[in-house]
């Protein structure tokens, strides 16, 4: 490189780990600090299937039973919002990729725009945890950040931290049954791509049984060296 510059290419780091892992609570944090855009498929899923778009309608029904949605919907999802100004910035994908199919779609994307992928962090859980981290979550209405009955709860009851907001949303998939299928699903499709960025060496392990703060601090200095 001439007199030592660096490419300027945004970032693009993915979040893995099983539901309840933490992806989404990092992934905002991480947006914070660095100036990212976080993608979730879910959101953007959940967002169709409340406007009641072609793909949300197919996608209702195989969300509420905790199964993937199929690759093509999620793939064309991501896609068009990958294309949008934004993400220009840099993003960091939390609930995608989720198979293989959508890891290779995702590369082919990347390489026609000239990015790579930094980082592959997957946050390292016990499952015996995630149903309980999983039934107590609830969410802010007004500006998404995300709570816990017992480990994160709100300062005053019923009203958010952050924006004072008193709407406060649960997930219609947050319960026990459809958890365990979540789950299911998780190791039978998405596991399989620890090892698919293993071989690509862009994998890092982070241990995220701790305390929020202590897995954010852990993150920062692998989000760090993975963009300098
Ligand atoms: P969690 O990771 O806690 O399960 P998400 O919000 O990421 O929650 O996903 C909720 C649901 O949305 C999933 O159970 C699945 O039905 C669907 N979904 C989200 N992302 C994908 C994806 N990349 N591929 C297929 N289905 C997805
Ligand atoms: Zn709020």
């Amino acid at each position: 490189m001439d007199g030592g510059m660096k490419p300027t290419v945004a970032p693009v780091l993915i979040l893995l780990g099983p539901p309840g892992a933490g992806k989404g609570t990092q992934a905002r944090m991480l947006e914070e600090t660095y100036g990212l855009i976080q993608l979730s498929t879910g959101d953007l899923l959940r967002a169709a299937v409340a406007a009641g778009t072609p793909a949300g309608k197919q996608a209702k029904a195989v969300m509420e039973a905790g199964d993937l949605v199929s690759d093509e919907i999620v793939i064309a999802t991501l896609r068009d919002r990958l294309m949008e100004d934004d993400c220009a910035k840099g993003v960091i994908l939390d609930g995608f990729p989720r198979t293989i199919v959508q890891a290779a779609a995702l590369d082919a994307l990347l390489s026609d725009t000239g990015q790579r992928i930094n980082a592959a962090i997957s946050l390292e859980v016990e499952d015996a945890a995630m149903v309980a981290r999983i039934s107590g979550r609830f969410s802010c209405g007004g500006c998404g950040e995300g709570y816990h009955d017992s480990f994160k709860p709100t300062a005053k009851p019923g009203i958010c931290d952050h924006c004072g907001s008193t709407e406060m949303k649960r997930r219609a998939d947050d319960n026990a049954e459809t958890v365990a299928q979540r789950l299911e699903a998780y190791h039978a499709q998405t596991a399989p791509l620890i090892d698919y960025y293993e071989t690509k060496g862009a994998l890092s392990r982070v241990p995220a049984m701790g305390a929020i703060d202590d897995i954010a601090a852990q993150l920062h200095d692998v989000v760090s060296q993975a963009t300098a």
